[in-house]
């Protein structure tokens, strides 16, 4: 189909989060509209009444707006097309629906669900596939208006062929053939008046001149039937782009429900937003290089839908880490020490110099959650046992640890002004007084004063952070430790 304009659409249903499989296919529709100098919408998809949820639809706009998926027209910001949520559609999709029966596409069916469910009770037990038995499908014109006149509830009907069959080609996933015999003949327009998704998504992206439509691939199957629909009206056919889904392992998709990750959990995780959205682009796509770092505006510069792979993608833990640990080293030193603050509080109420330990964990973080566990000793000195003061290559034991921090205290005690450059001086000057390997002293003054052999930074940087009284309180009590 050629359209003088890409225009695509991000069409969510407000759930109350955005999982990171909705936030891939946002972000695909978002690149392939602004690669090609394109228009990208929002379209909120709540004909669905029962799985309303309050703040829903906040969450899906504060999640593109973080993410700088910024759409050129949408429920807030208006554009020619609207309104851009369903739910004020309803008249639109009535008038599409009547017209679909008047062009023999279409009927009113009055089942009631009692029947419905009867029948299906039946199609199981004989082994069929369940779905609509066709009972109201030829309805006399008489008949309809007489029920329609006595007040019957009914729903309208997509007619689906009985015989023949319907493709579609897909950018993805290629020509994807049905026999007609096999689709249900879907409700388009509920009991309520409400269009169901399979209906509205068509009158939708019909009117809002969507090309191409990009989706999750759950959508795949119900595509021929989409298809019928855009030729019952006489439309010209969309381009489908159907995305792969996200799983956590080869067999399992990715579920909020079972404990997945949604956008905001990685957020909450520590997860720069960036990473995040770069991490994402690469499920799935691939941009034909080794690189795997892009900016947004990179992405805007190079994504193609036409290297979208079919096989699913695994959303990988462990890369999305290593790749926020870039993102992280790249911040300026206020950038990180302002994200990583809330984080040391979560685990540090006393008094600390943030400065320092922004400088300590930068490098060492991949994930700002990470440092909580990092900083735990800081507030209270965890139990530990005098073992941990021997180490071979340290050439420490509990003897020459427990001399040296004899004589570091008095050291410690004597430095007026507590800077780390004042205490690495001091410490220096210790080293070559005793003349010992710098391990010698530097070991047993970071296991005094956080009770654990890797920490970030050492003892004098750690001292420099926790204040002056503190380190000379631990190391006192490191002495009285090893002198037991
Ligand atoms: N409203 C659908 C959903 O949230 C998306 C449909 C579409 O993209 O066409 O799953």
């Amino acid at each position: 189909m050629a359209l003088d304009r890409i225009r695509t659409r991000f069409a969510p249903s407000p759930t109350g989060y955005m999982h990171v499989g909705n936030l891939r296919t946002a972000l695909f529709a978002y690149l392939t509209a602004k690669k090609n100098h394109g228009d990208f919408l929002l379209r909120i998809e709540d004909t669905d009444q029962t799985r309303q949820v309050e703040g829903a639809t906040e969450i899906i706009y504060n999640t593109l707006k973080e993410t700088h998926l910024f759409w050129d027209e949408g429920p807030d910001i208006g554009g020619p097309y609207g309104p851009y949520v369903q739910s004020e559609r309803k008249a639109i999709y009535k008038k599409y629906a009547e017209e679909l029966v008047e062009r023999g596409h279409g009927y009113y069916c009055f089942c009631t669900p009692e029947r419905l469910e009867e029948v299906n009770r039946i199609k199981k037990l004989s082994g069929q596939p369940t779905g609509y038995d066709g009972h109201c499908r030829n309805l006399s014109k008489e008949e309809v208006r007489a029920k329609l006149a006595a007040g019957e509830p009914y729903v309208i009907r997509q007619k689906i062929p009985q015989t023949g069959e319907t493709y579609f080609d897909d950018l993805v996933y290629g020509r994807i053939t049905v026999e007609n015999s096999t689709l249900d003949d879907q409700v388009c327009l509920k009991a309520d008046g409400m269009p169901t998704y399979n209906f509205a998504n068509v009158i939708d992206d019909h009117l809002m001149l969507i090309n191409p439509v990009i989706r999750g691939q759950e959508y795949l199957s119900s595509a021929p039937k989409y298809n019928l629909l855009y030729q019952a009206f006489g439309w010209e056919i969309p381009d489908y782009v159907h995305c792969p889904p996200v799983m956590r392992d080869a067999t399992h998709k990715l579920s909020k429900r079972h404990g997945d990750a949604s956008y905001e959990d990685l957020v909450e995780m520590g997860f720069l937003k960036e990473a995040i959205l770069n991490y994402i682009a690469l499920l799935g796509w691939s941009p034909k290089s080794d690189k795997e770092k892009y900016t947004l505006s990179e992405l805007e510069e190079i994504f193609d839908p036409a290297n979208i792979s079919k096989s699913p993608a695994i959303f990988d833990m462990a890369k999305l880490k290593s790749l926020n640990g870039e993102y992280i080293r790249e911040l300026s030193h206020d950038e990180f020490r302002d994200m990583v603050i809330p984080y040391i509080r979560k685990t540090v109420k006393s008094d600390v110099d943030m400065d320092i330990l922004a400088t300590l964990l930068q490098p060492r973080c991949e994930m700002l959650s990470d440092v909580s566990e990092q900083v735990d000793f800081i507030d209270e000195m965890p139990e530990y046992s005098t073992d941990l003061y021997v180490n071979k290559k340290m050439k420490t034991t509990v003897e020459n640890s427990r001399e040296v921090l004899k004589e570091l205290l008095p050291v410690l005690e004597g430095i007026e002004d507590w800077t780390e450059d004042n205490i690495k001086t001091a410490v220096v000057a210790l080293i070559e007084k005793l003349g010992v390997k710098n391990g010698v002293v530097y070991y047993p003054f970071r296991v005094a004063v956080s009770g654990k052999q890797f920490t970030p930074g050492g003892g004098v940087e750690l001292g420099a952070a926790m204040g002056k009284e503190k380190t000379v309180a631990r190391v006192k009590a490191a002495i009285e430790k090893l002198s037991q």
